[in-house]
């Protein structure tokens, strides 16, 4: 992601985005009440949700910017979990957006200490063949957000003890698009383990799912040139 191609602090579509990618995550049901923030990358920083405010009440001068230094400018203090947003979006240059939830699938089995194995393909969905579990540390510290990079590690999602998930996208969409089908992954794992003992995919089917999601769900448009797809399409016939 360019720097110039980025919004500024008081782009205010930006600022109602955030505002309506934190209300979706409670209408979508994989978050509640206040629990929960949401983020996306700026000209300079990023915005986030401030602390502790419903989201049905904010207005997008609310939301507050912060600088990739840790600095804050805004009406409201920032979400709790700014360390957890600043450390994505200083270390993981690809970040445009980031949802934290306590979406109750993943919740519960981060109670467990249970990360998700390869029981289905989707799980390559985060960017590996396993969604980890961050250590617990107590929210809104230095140690959560260190646990949570480690548990990210090149992944694009991680469960939280005792805590909930995060997930980060290129922008808000993807961000949101990814939490959801972490939760969902989690309620399938769940059910699956509540039935018997899943069987889980080796390396080697999982390498192969990781190689076709490189290209999956892009038109040969988007792609640059001479990217080989790594699906199998028919004959265009047009
Ligand atoms: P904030 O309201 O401060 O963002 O906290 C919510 C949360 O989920 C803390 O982990
Ligand atoms: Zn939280």
């Amino acid at each position: 992601m360019t720097t110039a191609a980025l919004p500024p602090h008081d782009d205010v579509n930006l600022r109602q985005a955030v505002i309506d990618t934190a209300a979706a995550m409670n209408a979508l049901g994989i978050n509640q009440g206040k629990a929960g923030n949401v983020s996306a990358r700026c000209d300079g920083g990023f915005l986030v949700t401030p602390s502790g405010v419903p989201y049905a009440d904010l207005e997008p001068g609310d939301i507050v910017f912060m600088d990739l230094e840790g600095r804050y400018r805004g009406i409201m203090v920032p979400s709790s979990e700014w360390r957890m947003h600043l450390s994505i979006y200083q270390g993981r240059p690809a970040a445009g957006a980031v949802v934290h939830t306590h979406s109750t699938f993943c919740t519960t089995l981060a109670c467990l200490r249970e990360p998700i194995p390869a029981f289905h393909y989707m799980v390559a969905v985060a960017g590996g063949t396993r969604i980890e579990v961050a250590d617990y540390a107590t929210f809104g510290t230095q140690a959560l957000s260190d646990a949570m990079m480690t548990a990210l590690g090149p992944r694009r999602a991680c469960l939280l003890a005792n805590h909930g998930m995060i997930a980060f996208g290129a922008d808000l969409r993807r961000a949101l698009d990814l939490a959801v089908e972490v939760e969902t992954l989690a309620r399938q794992y769940w059910h699956a383990r509540m039935m018997g003992t899943p069987v889980i995919l080796g390396e080697e089917e999982m390498a192969e799912v990781l190689r076709r999601f490189a290209t999956y769900g892009r038109q040969p448009k988007d792609l640059p040139p001479g990217t080989p797809q790594a699906l199998e399409f028919p004959t265009k016939l047009d």
